[in-house]
Formats: structure tokens, sequence, C-alpha cells
């Protein structure tokens, strides 16, 4: 089953309008669709909304490598729904860098994630 990655984009819980039409398309589902193919029609989705959709030249309030490196392994390793209310994560999914960075870090953590023991 799908439901526990479909959860990372249950996390953007911020009510801006990017946010708001993320979350609908798991609201309204597509029914005929597998659990892989509403995971990748999501992925691109979000992904690409947010990659576009907050460039941040001047990186202003972005928390750093370190930061998004911890986020990216919480989100890939740990059910972690607390990660939802965390001010870090809040701006990496309102910030286009910090979300390519976050996006390439999560890659790797996943990767990992087989050979590791973390919980
Ligand atoms: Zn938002
Ligand atoms: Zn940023």
């Amino acid at each position: 089953m799908g439901g526990r990655r479909v959860k990372i984009f249950l996390w953007i819980a911020c009510e801006c309008l990017w946010c708001s039409a993320a979350r609908r398309p798991i609201i309204d589902g597509v029914k005929h669709e597998t659990p892989g193919q509403k995971w990748d029609r999501l992925k691109n989705q979000v992904q690409e909304g947010i990659l576009n959709g907050y460039p941040n030249p001047q990186r202003d309030g972005c928390p750093g490598a370190d930061a998004i490196h911890a986020l990216a392994v919480r989100s890939a390793n740990i059910d972690d729904e607390t990660i939802e209310g965390d001010p870090q994560w809040q701006h990496v999914t309102h910030c286009s860098p910090c979300y390519g960075e976050y996006l390439e870090q999560f890659d790797r953590a996943r990767a990992g994630k087989h050979t590791s023991t973390v919980k």
C-alpha cells in the first residue's frame, strides 16, 4: 500500500493557495489509480509546484543545509507527523531552492534506508 508515502503530502498543512491546491487531489482522489500511479501524479504535481512557485534568490530565512538534511532524514526514515508543525519544514515547503535541496537529501536518505538501522 502507498498510504505511508502519501502521508508526506498531508504534512503540508498550511492554508496558502498552493498548499490547499496540493491537498485537494488527495481528498478527491482518482478511483481507478493504483497507489503507485497516484503517488507519481501527486509527487510530480507537488514537486513542480513548489520548485517553481517559491523562487527565493536571496535565500531569505533559509535554515541551511544541515537543517534540510535533518528534515529529509526525518521524513524518509521516521513516520513522524510532528514534522508538519516544524517551522523549518514549513519554510522548506515554501521555498523553491530549499525544496530542491530537500528532494536531493530525501532521495539519498531513502536510498540509504535499507542499509540503515535507524527506525
Ligand atoms: Zn502553504
Ligand atoms: Zn529556503
